[in-house]
């Protein structure tokens, strides 16, 4: 039975913040198992949240994030001012560039982040307070009060954060490489590489040290497993390397690399 009314982005702001009460609680995860649409747009929502409180003090924001963020937290009307307003129902585009596959495992790690640390492992009890908090948020006039009460708890020093990963995670890209530069002899191993699309191709480069140009040392594709390697590419020899990376080109490969390089290793970092 599909319910062809969807859940407003506000009432999956506050489930993903778990700030419903328990009967809304429940029609929303009812709705939720058998609605795609409101699963993927909580697992958006889910994401940015979790963006915004790994960013409090590590990486900066990918782009919008914050702002997607805020702005659904911000066209929220006060939980338990009597009607909650119900907003036009959410409107999905399908992106051609589906960003699900990349994202699967974020956002099962991000799912839990948002319940472990933004709300510090306490969850029976902060449900407890944000219910006795919600009496409280409902005489708060502006909306922007709500997502100041979000960014605190990002940002309270004491805060707990943690990453949880799914165990099912993949484990992050790697990639040795073996140089003898006298010789120009180069083999990579990399691992855990991630499948390219149709028409691109992994390319490595060695960084010389005297500043030159990269030089392309080789085009390779991961099998199913994700394992690469190139070996004994026809590169110059006697080339001194500051560095080496790999980035993604088109198959035929590239003269230069393309932005951005997916793995990186400087030179002499393991002994020569
Ligand atoms: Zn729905």
């Amino acid at each position: 039975m599909m319910d062809l009314r969807h859940i407003s982005p506000e009432d999956l702001a506050l489930y993903a913040l778990q700030a419903l009460s328990s009967e809304e609680t429940a029609a929303v995860r009812d709705h939720l198992l058998g609605c795609d649409v409101c699963q993927a747009e909580l697992g958006r929502l889910e994401g940015d949240l979790a963006m915004v409180a790994l960013s409090v003090d590590q990486q900066p924001l990918p782009a919008g994030a914050r702002e997607r963020f805020v702005q659904r937290l911000g066209s929220e009307a006060p939980a338990g001012a009597g009607e909650r307003k119900r907003t036009e129902p959410i409107s999905i585009e399908r992106k051609s560039g589906f960003r699900g596959a990349a994202w699967t495992g974020w956002i099962a790690a991000a799912a839990g982040l948002i319940v472990a640390a933004a709300l510090g492992f306490e969850v029976k009890t902060l449900r407890a307070v944000l219910q006795e908090r919600e009496s409280r948020i409902a005489s708060l006039e502006t909306s922007e009060s709500r997502a100041k009460q979000v960014a605190e708890v990002l940002t309270a020093p004491s805060a707990e954060k943690v990453v949880l990963t799914a165990p099912k995670t993949q484990p992050a890209p790697t990639g040795r490489v073996v140089y003898l530069a006298s010789r120009g002899g180069l083999i990579l191993q990399a691992n855990n590489l991630a499948p390219i699309p149709a028409g691109k191709t992994y390319e490595l480069w060695v960084i010389p040290a005297d500043g030159s140009a990269p030089i392309p040392a080789g085009l390779f594709k991961p099998d199913v497993a994700g394992n690469g390697s190139v070996v004994l590419p026809p590169i110059p020899q006697g080339v001194k390397a500051k560095a080496f990376g790999v980035t993604l080109e088109d198959a035929a490969g590239s003269k230069t690399p393309t932005a951005p390089i997916l793995l990186a290793g400087a030179a002499g970092t393991s002994g020569e």
